[in-house]
């Protein structure tokens, strides 16, 4: 299957990044209540929805514009961490792709690793510390892999998703040392982070983009 990575494809992403985290709301907001303040899905479908509603991507001719205008938008409109957090993924990602009009597989992998980099600065977060960085650094570095392996791009996001929903999994376990939950200290344990989740909603959304 060839996927191009053009404007449809960006809308597309998009599209079905907004109705997950809509439909998925409440999950993601009880996964929050766990180990955090219970706002998390909520946050996330408004900031989406309010994106949509006031058609921040209509304007947009390239993949990059479009990007940057929903990391905008949810940088300004999301309370909360994870508002600047995917902010920032998205804004990165836009500024990585530039105005080209068709993204080649490669410049898709620079951007996905740029944008893990940019979050984990700004939250100082590393793999491990029960964060959305659990879900999108592995995803990145999957995408990578699939590509040097001779993947095709629809290849390398399927590995993405995969990875990512792995990634999320893998916090259960986990002690959080970053955000609300870590003020739970060992009580974090055993429940999975609702950040790391949403990131693997919004990179399987990017999978099936392609589809
Ligand atoms: P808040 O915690 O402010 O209510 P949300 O509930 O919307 O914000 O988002 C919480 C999620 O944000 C966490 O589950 C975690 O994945 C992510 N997060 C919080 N702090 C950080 C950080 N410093 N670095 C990376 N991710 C973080
Ligand atoms: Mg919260
Ligand atoms: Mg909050």
């Amino acid at each position: 299957m060839t996927v191009t990575l053009d404007l449809e494809f960006f809308r597309r992403f998009v599209e079905r990044a907004t109705r997950a985290v809509t439909e998925r709301a409440a999950y993601l907001t009880d996964l929050d209540a766990a180990i955090g303040d219970a706002d998390h899905g909520a946050n996330l479908k408004r900031g989406f929805g309010s994106a949509a509603q006031a058609g921040v991507t209509d304007g947009a001719t390239a993949p990059g514009p479009l990007l940057t205008a929903v990391g905008v938008h949810l940088t300004n409109t999301v309370g909360g961490a994870s508002g600047p957090l995917y902010g920032t993924v998205l804004r990165r990602m836009g500024k990585v792709l530039g105005d080209d009009a068709v993204v080649t597989p490669e410049r898709l992998g620079e951007a996905l690793a740029a944008a893990v980099a940019s979050v984990r600065r700004l939250g100082d977060a590393a793999p491990g510390d029960k964060t959305m960085v659990d879900a999108l650094q592995p995803a990145a570095d999957a995408y990578a892999a699939a590509l040097a392996a001779g993947g095709t791009a629809a290849d390398a996001l399927r590995a993405a998703a995969e990875a990512a929903r792995a990634g999320a999994e893998a916090t259960v376990p986990l002690q959080a040392r970053r955000g609300r939950a870590s003020y739970l200290g060992e009580r974090s344990i055993g429940h999975k982070d609702p950040g790391a989740a949403s990131s693997a909603l919004l990179v399987t959304a990017l999978h099936e983009a392609g589809d």
